[in-house]
């Protein structure tokens, strides 16, 4: 599919639930928004008013520091009033369901609920209940589309187009939402992708998807143009997966040996919180000319900008609407 032109209409949903489903335009709205938000966010006065009056709560039902916080700045630097919420302190804690939880906040008439939670389909379920814009920041095993957003705007930039590369997926696709909504996007927007990993922690029927599948780090990276490595999520895991963190290093991690079969200019991605020595090797992670790590994360600020304004945008649209 060709990559489209894009305007600012042209993003018709309500809320931002997954990759699955959008099309090139959508995304190509989301990518060419957040671009104007990368040089926004390298002037010394970054703030601007366009989120005046907006309320965004962070409702985050698992942990995590990159993503919480990249919203949070994002929210603030378009004017916004951000409240961030974690299970530790809230109500779950004391026996709330998901629903309550979310018609209570409903309540307070907040503009763009931004929410992650460890069960696939639990953010969908809670934006059929309310009011305002949902954003879903990770929901199980399932979507992060944030992040394949902002892992396609660090590669468009780098590479100037995402049609046809060759993209490999590498480490522990079954529990990873980064994969699964990387796998959408790439596709989507023309992009190849295989993926890489040991049988059990691969999905049997995942080739459906018009992906390539590997099982040796040697075929499956040669002559790809980016690699991009995923997390052990062993707190998803219940049982033995891999024989140990060693042995997986030595079949899996990536090291320059692995690396040397890629095409020498080959981008390297993880999306964070990344363990080293265990799917990717320390040296390999830092290397200045082809680990593009760090971007991604200045990525995702901007790219959860564009987000931010294009569903407000919508939501003001329905508001005319209505009225
Ligand atoms: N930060 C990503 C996520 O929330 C990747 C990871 O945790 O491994 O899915």
């Amino acid at each position: 599919m060709q990559e489209g032109s894009s305007d600012l209409t042209s993003f018709p949903h309500r809320h931002l639930l997954g990759i699955e489903g959008l099309s090139p335009d959508q995304i190509t709205v989301l990518l060419d928004r957040s671009e104007i938000y990368v040089d926004q966010n390298r002037q010394v006065n970054k703030k601007k008013t366009l989120l005046r009056g907006r309320t965004i709560i962070n409702l985050f039902f698992e942990n995590s520091t990159r993503t919480r916080t990249s919203f949070e700045l994002a929210g603030k630097r378009l004017g916004g009033d951000v409240i961030n919420m974690s299970v530790s302190t809230s109500s779950i804690k004391k026996g709330e369901t998901l629903i309550d939880t979310a018609m209570t906040l409903n309540a307070m008439h907040p503009d763009v609920l931004i929410v992650r939670h460890p069960h696939s389909g639990a953010v969908k379920l809670l934006s059929e209940k309310v009011n305002c814009a949902v954003i879903n920041a990770g929901d199980g095993s399932h979507e992060h589309p944030t992040q394949a957003l902002l892992d396609a705007l660090t590669i468009r930039r780098r590479r100037g187009t995402l049609q046809g590369l060759e993209v490999a997926i590498c480490g522990d696709i079954t529990h990873s939402r980064v994969a699964r909504s990387n796998i959408h996007l790439l596709l989507t927007m023309g992009a190849r992708v295989r993926l890489i990993a040991p049988a059990t922690l691969l999905p049997t029927d995942i080739a459906r998807l018009g992906v390539e599948v590997f099982h040796d780090m040697a075929s499956g990276l040669e002559n790809c143009d980016i690699v991009m490595m995923l997390r052990l999520q062993q707190e998803r895991m219940q049982g033995g997966f891999f024989p140990s963190i060693r042995e997986y290093f030595t079949f899996f991690g990536l090291d320059y040996t692995k690396l040397a079969n890629a095409k020498a200019d080959a981008l390297i991605m993880h999306p964070g919180p990344m363990n080293r020595g265990v799917e990717i090797d320390a040296e390999v992670a830092d290397d200045f000319g082809r680990s593009v790590i760090r971007e991604q994360v200045e990525m995702g600020v901007a790219v959860r900008m564009a987000c931010l304004e294009v569903l407000t945008e919508n939501l003001g649209q329905t508001m005319l609407r209505n009225t």
